[in-house]
């Protein structure tokens, strides 16, 4: 293999050398000052010799190359997205997993991304005996979380749950000064096409009580961006709004699965618990910062009379994500239908704000480390993403096609979330899918 095959590539070297390992360097603190968007070394509508990949339908053009664990020959391996294939990133690179890609600083992960687009690009001897395909492959989450934190980022959500919650009082003071975030649940975090259970937990007829314990019967979803952490900052240190966007590793899809019922009775005064913490479904795809750069763009300017964040939550730059996402629903009796579609660059506030505002104190993110966005809702009623929003509550049912009518979600139903990023003169990158079917609780009292 000799250096042309390299192409447009920056760095000239061979394609398969030696191993990455994961980085603690030191030249990191010279690099982290490296201006995000360094690496856009990938030219619009470039070609690959995985043929699937240059359909202009595809979510994993070679301008994408998001990464996934998979198993194969009976082991997880780090797998990159090229078409209907995965890349087997172990055998062709040495990286025995995602987490060790997430703890490379950024000038790292664009060195490594170069490589890999070299690889897809030009066709090598032997290159074809990297390639799974996707169809039957298992996927795995892509790395043992740590810790998982979900954020309320989208001010329409705030304010349509807040109505239904606090009719007279919809968002609280401190919503346009931080963006609230609770502590969630990493260990039922499940990858996409587990199905989930409809749990039990305390409800009320009379929001004064008594509860009862049995099924939920208000089972809900949330459709989010759920951010994987990079580097990280050591306890104590807070990362700079202006570095943030280094320590956001890439994006996946996330349904933040809700029982309504369990949480509206339990929520107070210290937020959501059980009505969350049964599940959560991600994709196993995970979209790199690097490949959505080109679809970065300013924040929607906060309306008149909204104050401007505190300066260690200013981060200057482009850090709002054009990444659509849509919510499909299918039924026991019928196909999967689109109820809802919205983007995440209407989002009061960022993913580098989120970073900043979570280290500020000092505490520590890890590489690994998840955090979800908050359900992405719009100012319209198709930008509404889930159903207590979609349903006011119940009180406005969902008419599926079919005939069915859903005010909550019942057991059978399949939620299958997209996301996808378009803009002028790009080629179109996707996330693929995160689904998950509602299947029957197990007993009540
Ligand atoms: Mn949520």
């Amino acid at each position: 293999m000799t250096d042309d095959a390299q192409g447009d590539t920056s760095d000239g070297r061979s394609l398969a050398g030696a191993p990455l390992a994961a980085e603690t360097d030191a030249r990191a603190g010279e690099e982290s000052r490296l201006k995000a968007g360094c690496s856009q070394d990938w030219l619009p509508h470039k070609e690959s010799w995985v043929e699937s990949a240059n359909d202009p339908a595809s979510d994993f053009p070679i301008e994408n190359l998001p990464f996934a664990m998979f198993e194969r020959d009976g082991s997880a391996r780090l797998g990159v997205g090229i078409g209907d294939q995965i890349l087997d990133a172990t055998a062709a690179f040495g990286i025995g997993c995602m987490k060790d890609v997430m703890a490379m600083r950024r000038p790292s992960r664009a060195e490594l991304r170069s490589r890999i687009g070299a690889l897809l690009a030009k066709q090598t001897a032997g290159a074809e005996s990297l390639l799974t395909p996707m169809a039957g492959a298992r996927l795995l989450l892509p790395c043992e979380i740590g810790d998982y934190s979900d954020f309320y980022a989208s001010i329409h959500h705030a304010t349509n749950a807040g109505k239904m919650f606090r009719p007279d009082n919809p968002l609280l003071p401190n919503y346009k000064w931080l963006p609230v975030g609770y502590h969630g649940r990493a260990s039922s975090i499940v990858v996409s096409g587990m199905p989930v259970r409809r749990p039990l937990g305390q409800t009320v007829e009379n929001p004064a009580g008594p509860p009862s314990f049995g099924l939920s019967r208000r089972m809900d979803y949330e459709v989010e961006l759920g951010a994987f952490l990079g580097p990280g900052n050591v306890m104590g240190e807070a990362i700079p709004a202006s570095e943030a966007c280094d320590h956001l590793f890439g994006v996946c899809l996330l349904n933040d699965w809700s029982a309504r019922d369990i949480q509206s009775w339990e929520y107070q005064p210290l937020g959501p618990f059980l009505a969350k913490s049964f599940a959560t479904s991600i994709s196993p795809w995970v979209v790199t910062m690097e490949a959505l750069e080109p679809f970065r763009c300013a924040a929607e300017a906060r309306p008149e009379g909204d104050p401007q964040p505190l300066p260690y939550l200013q981060t200057g730059g482009n850090d709002a994500l054009g990444i659509t996402l849509e919510v499909w629903l299918g039924t026991a009796r019928s196909e999967p239908v689109r109820i809802s579609r919205s983007n995440f660059a209407r989002m009061y506030w960022t993913l580098p704000q989120m970073v900043a505002h979570h280290a500020s104190n000092g505490c520590p993110l890890k590489p690994g480390d998840l955090i979800g966005s908050g359900t992405v809702s719009g100012p319209e009623k198709e930008n509404r993403g889930c159903l207590l929003e979609l349903t006011w509550r119940g009180t406005e049912p969902l008419q599926l096609p079919s005939g069915e009518t859903r005010r909550f979600l019942e057991d059978g139903d399949e939620v299958i979330l997209r996301g996808y990023c378009e803009a002028p003169g790009l080629r179109r990158i996707g996330f693929g899918e995160c689904r998950g079917t509602v299947t029957a609780g197990r007993g009540s009292v």
